[in-house]
């Protein structure tokens, strides 16, 4: 199993639990302003899901996050890892997914692996491969296959979106919201220029709390829950 980092404690990663987080390595994306893509290049290491699930210390843990790099990448560690979890610990775990792989996912969830599934949706689906480098229909479609897997398996599904002021604006996350609409929670995420690993990105502006409280009251005109996460902490709309 790669993976770049543990957390042993996060109050931040599973809404209203303390909860524990394994970074897994790899990713199909190339996103401007993710804040991992030059650590799980330089700092991997590839350990064995039991010995990975050996070294976290869920003392306090009430549940575990699975975050990456894009986990679906390594489907058989990333099911492993989940099964020795909910086997020694039956603590509930959500998974943070780009949205690429639908398969790995549907398996995870049909296993009864996940309680918790958080999908990006990145940008308008045309405006994929300027931010993401990634093929906007296909995650238009996924994103609404994993929608629906999820209301079936009653899996919460969240679909949120990092919100860059120069590439997107209104009518962006209009576009979004028309198709996540029936996910459980869509949050709005403040972008953070100075995490950013491209330098384009490091110069761009971020958007205020209250934009993103604007854009997030744009949003439950679809979405009955809608959460705006910024510096400043989360705000339930
Ligand atoms: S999908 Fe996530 S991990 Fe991959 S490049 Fe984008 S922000 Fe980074």
């Amino acid at each position: 199993m790669k993976i770049f980092g543990i957390i042993d404690l996060s109050t931040l990663d599973y809404p209203k639990r303390c909860s524990s987080v394994v970074f897994m390595s790899g990713c199909n994306m190339r996103c401007g302003y993710c804040h991992n893509y030059l650590q799980m290049k330089r700092n991997t290491y590839n350990i064995p899901p039991c010995q990975v699930y050996k070294r976290i210390d869920l003392t306090f843990s009430e549940a575990i996050v699975v975050s990456g790099g894009e986990p679906t990448l390594q489907p058989q560690a990333l099911t492993e890892f989940c099964r020795i979890v909910k086997r020694e610990e039956n603590l509930p775990i959500k998974l943070d997914t780009n949205g690429s792989n639908v398969d790995t996912v549907k398996r995870l969830i049909e296993e009864d692996l996940i309680d918790y599934l958080a999908v990006d949706v990145k940008c308008a689906f045309d405006k994929y491969w300027d931010i993401a480098q990634y093929h906007g229909s296909k995650i238009e479609a996924n994103v609404k296959k994993l929608i629906k897997i999820c209301k079936r398996e009653n899996v919460f599904i969240e679909c949120r979106t990092t919100y860059i002021p120069e590439k997107m604006d209104k009518r962006d996350i209009y576009t979004i919201v028309k198709t996540v609409k029936g996910c459980n929670l869509y949050a709005l995420q403040q972008f953070d220029s100075e995490h950013s690993w491209k330098e384009e990105y490091r110069k761009m502006r971020e958007p205020t709390l209250e934009e993103l409280v604007e854009l997030g009251r744009l949003a439950r005109e679809y979405i009955p829950n809608v959460a705006v996460r910024s510096k400043e902490g989360i705000v339930y709309l």
